[in-house]
């Protein structure tokens, strides 16, 4: 094998995807895996979204689109932040992407140098911190707890902020905790951000349709702080379309013309068909999105309950996404057929091999002492996969 770059030896498989691996190759082995991994809704796409992709290719829209995307699609996503989240981006100040992560990836490589800071509050999204890293910015994790519902407060923000410090990146709803920021709590950690013009937040918020308990506020609806925030979105949890890969962004537009050069040089503009299909998923009303929420919450306090039942697991409520992230460090120093559990990741290993359901560890998100299980799946699906987990880890004394 040939020398890879150092910046890529740096690099580490994404762990959501990587567990969604192991389970498909299980799956091909023809063992009965349940994946409880990956984030994504198991629906299928609305139709009247697949037919906007159909005619799209019917009406031979499958050339290149400018780099930002359609102006079509950028005049809807600009109704969009209009409409839902209170926010005015002209079409100009939006860049559409492959995805969110393209999205959150072209802002890190536009405003982060060598050495510069990226603070995090942890739990964070597994691609953060990557991202960073390929960028070659130093993390800072700001810490939180389960008592306080991972929520970093902005005091800690304060404290965490150096002359090196360039952004800050969380996401509300959180994935992997759920955890919703209220208005209140979102401002005080502007004002905080506000006393340095140089540091800026990307505000991710491709979980805002999928709340249950409180209400989705964007960061950027202080005036204050507005020039200060990337507002990040996509199509893939709100409408599930994962697969059709379109993210976007509003932010200010030196940004954004920051944005456009990197992705004019990485991929050019999204694909044609899914602009299409996303534009048509974007002016629907905000109310199509309301039956697939609840059947979420339905599913997240199922998920509750049956984990309720099993001692040592301890959870708090999630209020949005569909991830709960139970502290399961009970479990550490206990030992199956000569095997030890050390880790989060031990244990995640442990129930692919034994329960054949695969979750996620908790050091992929910063917090090693739990597990995040996804619960976009069947009711089903979870009342099995979580008496398999019960079974499983009953065997470890
Ligand atoms: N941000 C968060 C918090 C996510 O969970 C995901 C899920 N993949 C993304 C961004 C990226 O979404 P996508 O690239 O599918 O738009
Ligand atoms: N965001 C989802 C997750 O956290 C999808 C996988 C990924 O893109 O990493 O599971």
């Amino acid at each position: 094998m040939g020398t890879l770059s150092d910046r890529l030896n740096r690099l580490s498989e994404s762990q959501t995807l990587a567990m969604t691996r192991k389970s498909r190759e299980l799956s091909a082995k023809g063992v009965d895996v349940i994946n409880l991994s990956i984030g994504e809704p198991d629906f299928d796409t609305p139709e009247v979204i697949k037919n906007a992709a159909k005619a799209a290719i019917d009406d031979n829209i499958t050339h290149y689109s400018p780099v930002p995307g359609f102006p079509e699609l950028r005049d809807a996503i600009s109704k969009k932040f209009q409409r839902d989240n209170n926010l005015e981006y002209p079409p100009d100040h939006i860049v559409v992407s492959t995805g969110a992560k393209q999205s959150i990836a072209n802002v890190i490589l536009s405003l982060v140098n060598p050495g510069d800071e990226v603070l995090l509050p942890a739990p964070y999204w597994v691609s953060y911190l990557e991202m960073i890293k390929l960028a070659e910015g130093t993390p800072i994790t700001i810490s939180s707890s389960i008592e306080n519902d991972f929520k970093i407060s902005a005091e800690q923000v304060k404290n965490a902020i150096t002359d090196k410090t360039r952004l800050i990146i969380f996401s509300s709803p959180c994935n992997p905790t759920g955890t919703i920021y209220s208005k209140d709590e979102l401002r005080e950690i502007a004002q905080v951000v506000a006393e340095h013009n140089d540091v800026y937040i990307i505000s991710d918020e491709i979980y805002e349709h999928i709340i249950y308990e409180g209400k989705h506020v964007s960061i950027a609806e202080f005036d204050f702080i507005k020039e200060q925030v990337i507002t990040v979105n996509g199509v893939s949890k709100g409408f599930a379309m994962t697969g059709w890969r379109i993210g976007y962004i509003g932010a200010p537009e030196w940004i954004v013309k920051a944005c456009i050069k990197i992705q004019g040089q990485f991929t050019s503009g999204a694909s044609t068909i899914s602009q299409k299909a996303a534009e048509t998923a974007i002016l629907m009303p905000p109310k199509s999105t309301e039956e697939m929420c609840q059947i979420f919450h339905k599913r997240r306090d199922l998920l509750l309950d049956l984990l309720n039942e099993i001692p040592g697991v301890t959870s708090n409520t999630p209020p949005g996404a569909f991830y709960v992230f139970p502290n399961i460090s009970f479990y550490f120093g206990k030992n199956y057929e000569g095997e030890e559990i050390k880790s989060a990741g031990d244990l995640a290993m442990f129930l692919l091999k034994e329960a054949n359901v695969a979750i996620v560890t908790g050091e992929a998100f910063g917090e090693p002492n739990h597990i995040r299980i996804s619960y976009a799946c069947s009711e089903e699906t979870l009342k099995e996969a979580i008496a398999r987990i019960k079974v499983a880890l009953e065997k470890l004394k």
